[in-house]
């Protein structure tokens, strides 16, 4: 018996192993066969060579928006996973309950990408840029919500939620609240994005353990940062009850400043992140390798930057069992990359350029185990 499919003399990150060391990767399957020091080439029908190469698991993308054709929002995902090194990305709650049935059928089925989805606390979803969905607080459905998770949930991962000003008009945090009313009936988990003129001290105080923010280096107001840039603490408060705090870089939800001074403090993100869609895709934020290489430039190793967009990016979506590591036995998502060195132009959701010394280039998309 050979393997389809060996990789050969990478460096492996995987967290979940506590791996990052040189191992051979075998695929058969569509799924990992063995991670190994020394797997002779005879072993397999077709050997890859990755020698001076990062061996990781596909990268997860937990806040994308992929409903192309219904939504402004909407990119395809296919057009930009496969070569950047993404087996996995979630859209932030494009879809609605109303809207949802189209999803599955027409983007999430088709589509080589492993999609899964959060579902809007709105029956519309995000389906038009300006129009705040939750300006009434009418479309709000946790029962349909929390309906459709129970029955979708090989592709739902929980109920999404905007909480700003702009998206929710006077209905302060009453949007969350019916949000995490159908995350207990269906017993997942909320994914809230945070903007200016709603209390983050309040928004932090309603999550529960396992609830996600997303935009966490926002800097459009009611920030984790106060005026003096100290982290509010609130914020570290909600880390220590097991807030999952994401990036969700955005066309205008990461602001540089913010998040070096974050990071300074030791606030680091749990999950990367790219809010990767129509208004951001030709920059500033491209794919996600991109936005990890502006966190590394930031201060954080290559193996965290990676553990952030798989191994925990599966947790905090709960698909660590199957999804974000090279255990055996597991699907055969993985991605192989370059660490370039030279001087590489990046920009925040403001427009703030910065000059990185250190780019990630994918050299490698497998999914189920096809390259
Ligand atoms: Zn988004």
């Amino acid at each position: 018996m050979k393997y389809d499919l060996l990789l050969k003399g990478g460096t492996v990150i995987d967290a979940a192993q506590g791996l990052n060391e040189v191992r051979d990767v075998a695929i058969s399957n569509g799924t990992i066969a063995a991670v190994e020091p020394d797997i002779p080439v005879r072993a397999a029908t077709h050997t890859i060579s990755v020698k001076d190469r990062y061996v990781t698991p596909g990268l997860i993308d937990i806040h994308t928006h992929v409903y192309y054709g219904v939504t402004t929002w909407g990119i395809r995902a296919d057009a930009v996973c496969p070569t950047a090194g993404t087996t996995t990305v979630v859209d932030a709650g494009s879809p609605g309950w109303v809207t949802f049935p189209g999803f599955r059928e027409f983007i999430a089925e088709p589509a080589q990408t492993n999609i899964l989805t959060y579902i809007h606390i709105s029956g519309i979803g995000l389906v038009y840029g300006p129009i705040g969905e939750m300006l009434d607080i009418a479309y709000a459905a946790p029962r349909q919500v929390a309906e459709t998770l129970q029955k979708h949930r090989d592709i739902t991962v929980g109920v999404k939620v905007r909480q700003g000003k702009m998206q929710v008009g006077d209905n302060g945090v009453e949007p969350l609240k019916l949000a995490i009313e159908a995350a207990e009936r269906a017993e997942t988990t909320v994914m809230c994005h945070i903007g200016a003129g709603v209390s983050l001290p309040e928004i932090l105080g309603m999550l529960r353990p396992g609830d996600v923010i997303t935009h966490c280096f926002q800097g459009n107001g009611d920030n984790i940062i106060d005026e003096k840039g100290r982290i509010i603490p609130e914020a570290w408060k909600a880390r220590e009850d097991g807030i999952i705090f994401d990036v969700g870089h955005g066309a205008g939800s990461f602001h540089y400043e913010i998040a070096q001074r974050a990071m300074e403090q030791g606030f680091i993100s749990d999950v990367i992140s790219t809010d990767l869609h129509t208004g951001n895709i030709n920059g500033p934020v491209y794919d996600l390798p991109t936005t990890l290489s502006k966190l590394m430039h930031l201060g954080l190793p290559l193996a965290d930057v990676i553990e952030k967009a798989t191994f925990s990016a599966a947790k905090a979506i709960r698909r660590e069992d199957q999804l974000g590591n090279l255990k055996v036995g597991t699907v055969a998502d993985v991605a192989v990359f370059d660490v370039l060195e030279g001087q590489f132009e990046y920009f925040d959701s403001h427009g703030t350029k910065f000059i990185g010394d250190k780019k990630l280039k994918t050299e490698l998309t497998i999914r189920e185990g096809k390259v």
